[in-house]
Parts: C-alpha cells; sequence; structure tokens
C-alpha cells in the first residue's frame, strides 16, 4: 500500500544506520522528537465536497486526503504534521479517453478544477488544489496503464499514459524492448507525468531525457481533442510536444504517449572511481562529456556527499577498510566518488570503460571496480526512502536541482551550497548540504543539491527554515543564470521564478497557449504560471 505520509510503499522502510545518527547529531545537532499526526486525524479534517454528483467519482475521504498533496518539503510539513488545508472535493479513476472526455466535460459544465494525478511523485507542489475558489477534481490516471500498441518496425511503443516506470517496463520487457526512462521515483511516477514535467532518468545518458523519447501522443484538452503529429522529424514549423512537455496539466490531459524504444541492452554494468577533489573530478566529467564516451550514466559526489554515502551505507567495517586503501592511493579527506554506468554490448561496453579509465587516471582519479557501483545500483530506488526514517527521527531532508554551462558550474555549486548553509546562520541552525553533478551534456551539466536540517517543534518553523534555504538557493541559482530546474520542474515552489528564465515575451506565450487550449482556466489552476 502507498503510504500517505512520506514515500513509498508501506512496506518497505530504510532504517538509518546508528553510526549514521551519530553522525547526524555531529554535524546539525540532536534531533527533537516530535510526535506525527495520525491518519485517522488527517481524514477527519477532509470537509464535505462540493462536487455535483458523477458516477466516475467518488467523494470518500481517504482518497481525497490521498490525492492532497505530493512529495514536496512542504507537502511534507503538511502531511506528518497535520497542517493539509486544501483537498481535492473529489477523486477520479477513468480507464479511457472516453472517460477523461466526460470529465473534462463534467469540469466545464460545473466550473470544476481538474488537477490529473499520475505517481503523485512531484516535489515542487503540483498536486495542492488550490485554497479557494471553485471544486476540485483530482483524475487519477492509475487504472490506466495499458500497452495500446507495440510498433516493432518502428521501435514505438504507445501506452496509456497513467502507467508507472515498473508496469511501463515489464510490458516491454516480455517483447525483448526497453524504455530505460528511470527517475529515482521510477516505483510510481507515470509515463503522464513524466512527459508534462519533462523528467530525467537516471540513464539519461544513454536512453535520452523524457523529450527525445517522446515521439507523440494524444491529450484531452478543454478545447477538444489533440494528437501531436506522428513524424520522426518535421521541420514544418514548431514542434508542438515541447507544448505539451513541461506543460504540468495546464493544458490537458495527456492519455495516451507513443514513446521511442530500443532493444533490452546485451549487458549493464555500474562501477565506481574516486578523485581526490571534487575540481579535479568536475574537469574529468566535463571531459568525459566532451569525448561523447558511450556510457549509461555519470554520477560525481562531491566530498560532503561521498562521506555521507559512506556514513549511511550503514557498512562500517567495509567502509573503514574502504577509506584506508582509498587513503593508501592519495584520495584523502576531499575524495569524491564517480559512479558511472555502462550499457550496451560487450564490445561497446569494453571500449567505453578502457576511456573512461583513460580520463579517470589521467584526471589522478583511482578506479573501483567492485561492489559500490553495483551496490549504488541496488539501493537506487531504495535510497528515498530514508526521508521517510529521517523525518521520522527529527531532520528535514529536501533537494533541489539546477543545470549551469561548464564554465559556472563549479562557481555555481559553491555560491549555491553556500546560501543553503548560512540560509539558518541568525537561528544558529546547522545544515547538512552535498551535491553531485548527475546529467552532463557537452555544454555543461546539471547540480543537484541535498539538504538537511532538524524540524522545528512548531511546523510552521520548519517550514519558515525551508523557505529560507529555498529563496536562498533558488535566487543564487537565478542569479548566476541558471534554470529554476533541470528536471523537477516548476509546480508552485518555482512559479516565481520562472520569469527569469523565459523573459517577459516567453512568458506571455506560455500563458496565451495555455489561454487558447483552456479558455475557462479549469486545468490545474495557479500551478507553472500565473495569469495576471
Ligand atoms: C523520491 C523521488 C525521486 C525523484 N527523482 C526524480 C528523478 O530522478 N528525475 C526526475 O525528473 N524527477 C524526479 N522526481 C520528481 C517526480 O518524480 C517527477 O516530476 C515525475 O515526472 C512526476 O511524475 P508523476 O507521475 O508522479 O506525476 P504527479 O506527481 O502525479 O504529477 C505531476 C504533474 O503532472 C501532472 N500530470 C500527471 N499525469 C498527467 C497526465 N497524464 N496528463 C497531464 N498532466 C499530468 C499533474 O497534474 C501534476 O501537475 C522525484 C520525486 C521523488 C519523490
Amino acid at each position: 500500500m502507498k503510504r500517505i505520509q512520506g514515500w513509498g510503499n508501506s512496506s518497505i522502510d530504510y532504517p538509518v544506520p546508528d553510526p549514521a545518527r551519530a553522525y547526524l547529531e555531529k554535524v546539525v545537532g540532536l534531533p527533537h522528537k516530535l510526535p506525527i499526526i495520525s491518519v485517522a486525524d488527517l481524514i477527519k479534517k477532509v470537509p464535505p465536497s462540493r462536487l455535483p454528483v458523477h458516477p466516475l467519482i467518488t467523494t470518500d475521504p481517504e482518497d481525497r486526503l490521498r490525492h492532497a498533496r505530493g512529495q514536496s518539503l512542504n507537502d511534507w510539513v503538511d502531511m506528518y504534521d497535520g497542517l493539509v488545508d486544501s483537498f481535492p472535493d473529489g477523486v477520479a479513476y477513468p480507464e479511457t479517453d472516453d472517460q477523461v472526455r466526460d470529465l473534462i466535460q463534467y469540469a466545464l459544465n460545473a466550473g470544476v478544477n481538474l488537477i490529473p494525478y499520475g505517481g503523485g511523485s512531484s516535489v515542487v507542489g503540483h498536486l495542492t488544489p488550490p485554497h479557494d475558489g471553485p471544486p476540485t477534481l483530482s483524475v487519477d490516471l492509475g487504472k490506466m496503464s495499458r500497452l495500446v500498441d507495440l510498433n516493432e518496425d518502428n521501435f514505438e511503443a504507445t501506452f496509456q499514459a497513467g502507467v508507472n516506470g515498473p508496469q511501463l517496463e515489464a510490458q516491454l520487457e516480455k517483447h525483448g524492448f526497453i524504455l530505460g526512462h528511470f527517475p529515482q521515483s521510477w516505483e510510481y511516477s507515470s509515463l503522464g507525468g513524466w512527459i508534462v514535467t519533462r523528467s530525467v532518468g537516471q540513464q539519461s545518458y544513454h536512453y535520452g531525457r523524457i523529450e527525445p523519447l517522446f515521439a507523440s501522443g494524444h491529450l484531452e484538452t478543454p478545447s477538444g481533442p489533440m494528437d501531436l503529429p506522428h513524424i520522426p522529424k518535421s521541420a514544418a514549423g514548431p514542434d508542438l510536444r515541447h507544448l505539451v512537455l513541461g506543460s504540468e496539466a495546464r493544458m490537458g490531459i495527456v492519455t495516451q504517449a507513443t514513446m521511442r524504444i530500443r532493444r533490452l541492452p546485451e549487458e549493464e554494468h555500474f562501477y565506481a572511481a574516486f578523485f581526490p577533489d571534487f575540481e579535479t573530478g568536475a574537469t574529468a566529467v566535463r571531459k568525459i562529456a566532451q569525448s561523447e564516451l558511450a556510457l549509461s550514466m555519470v554520477r560525481l559526489s562531491d566530498a560532503m556527499e561521498t562521506e555521507t554515502t559512506f556514513q549511511l551505507s550503514g557498512e562500517e567495517t567495509l567502509v573503514n577498510i574502504a577509506k584506508k586503501g582509498l587513503n593508501l592511493f592519495g584520495q584523502g579527506a576531499e575524495r569524491c566518488m564517480l559512479i558511472y554506468g555502462l550499457t550496451g554490448s560487450k564490445a561497446e561496453n569494453r571500449l567505453a570503460d578502457r576511456q573512461l579509465s583513460h580520463i579517470v587516471r589521467s584526471h589522478q582519479g583511482m578506479m573501483v571496480k567492485f561492489y559500490l557501483g553495483e551496490a549504488w545500483m541496488k539501493k537506487r530506488f531504495l535510497t528515498p526512502y530514508l526521508r521517510n526514517t529521517l523525518w521520522e527521527l527529527g531532520y528535514a531532508l529536501d533537494t533541489l536541482e539546477t543545470a549551469l554551462p561548464w564554465d559556472k558550474l563549479q562557481d555555481g555549486r559553491k555560491a549555491i551550497l553556500h546560501a543553503i548553509s548560512y540560509a539558518l546562520e541568525a537561528e544558529n541552525e546547522p545544515v547538512l548540504v552535498f551535491s553531485h553533478i548527475s546529467h552532463v551534456y557537452t555544454n555543461g551539466g546539471s547540480m543537484y543539491v541535498t539538504y538537511l536540517y532538524r524540524r522545528a517543534e512548531d511546523p510552521q518553523e520548519t517550514l519558515a527554515r525551508w523557505i529560507k534555504m529555498k529563496t536562498a538557493a533558488s535566487q543564487r541559482i537565478t542569479q548566476m543564470g541558471g534554470t529554476i530546474s533541470h528536471q523537477h520542474g516548476v509546480g508552485l515552489d518555482h512559479k516565481p521564478f520562472l520569469h527569469f528564465e523565459k523573459g517577459m515575451a516567453g512568458m506571455d506565450i506560455i500563458r496565451n497557449t495555455i489561454s487558447t487550449v483552456d479558455p475557462n482556466g479549469i486545468m490545474n489552476t495557479g500551478k507553472l504560471i500565473d495569469h495576471d
């Protein structure tokens, strides 16, 4: 069963090992023991529904609570501390395009705000119903998970857009194919959600981000059905797919998507390497990207993330042995870990590995071909469960991300980490903050930042601390010319910063496009962009 409070399946836990607790207490302080509101008490907060009756809609309070929030830090405070104060008035679980169309017509007739719900994994406030205004209907696409068509000639598969990661890959694997889109939320996040938030999978370096994978699709919009052209490539004017990508449900509901797929790879491996410091590691990673090595993933952690990964692994003895070994080879306290993936044929992988090893060694790096890479791979969808245990211990954890050109990435990283580290100086609250480069391009890379701090006794204060850090980091990102989001999207949390990237003309184009498709403003009102 999916958790109502926190991330993931309620049968899965990721305990914080004792040495890791001691480490966190040393770095950020002793956590407060805080109560957690019960789900029963949360359900009591759900008000009566304002929706007219419809056969596809349930107004069950637990269903409405389950669809009230996503996974933003804000959402967590709401759900764990009981601050949640806006709920969808009902939830519908359509199974066909016709039913989606019917729900849109119902919303138009009754003046209802619609919020499509994929996996509920949004981390930027995409799913929060407005506090006032018309009633809200959550349209959960979880029952739309079928493989509609597999075209082996074209290497394309059409899915209903509510399909989640495991369901999608299981259906393709039976036929020897793979999409290869693996965001860390893969267990729950959905194809439709990936498309409208421009998601990026961990192995995007090989498989591509969602943009190139999305070949075509079908939407139900308030102005009627919309089929995207289905052509391998077109020079006939602007590409309509790019209006849908990143539209965050403002233009309608994606009901089907045709995706470019590949044959399953012959083999796949994940390995590690170490560099003596972040600057050297980042230079090597840039060289790797610009040499266009055939890797599937590159992820360079900074020294603090490397150390924290060691501490949270629960493998104290192994870590101590590893550190001694690394020290002997010149990888001391500032060591940074690179995890890389090889996905393809044996021959391609062997060649890429040899080329990478050459770059690593010429940047004072050291290859580690056992345990670490495979351990990272095995735990990659489990790691987010740590956020639950940390929260219950008394620590709040959030992440943010950007992309910057190579010539700004190192300074940008320092500035962002500095902004977060000192945002709670007035409260004398230390923050554990670390980062990694995880998606690389020939002209730049993405920077993913994790920050951990103590929850306050007053949940409003926990929120206030988060707002300070998030705002300080977002300001620094936009000052540096970085994007406010490389992969999570805009939602509510990043909305105030969108105009820095798009400019005023760009904002008008987005606004006018939404208004053309949705003149009555019934689709996910208030997210992505304001209308005044
Ligand atoms: C633990 C964790 C790890 C994550 N890791 C990554 C990562 O590695 N890479 C990454 O890119 N993101 C990541 N994210 C963010 C999140 O998973 C992505 O934004 C994802 O694409 C959201 O998909 P979803 O199906 O869960 O959408 P939801 O959260 O359900 O919805 C997000 C938005 O999409 C809209 N929407 C959903 N389905 C449709 C549809 N069919 N038609 C129209 N609108 C729709 C919703 O209305 C909402 O506005 C992570 C989140 C978590 C919690």
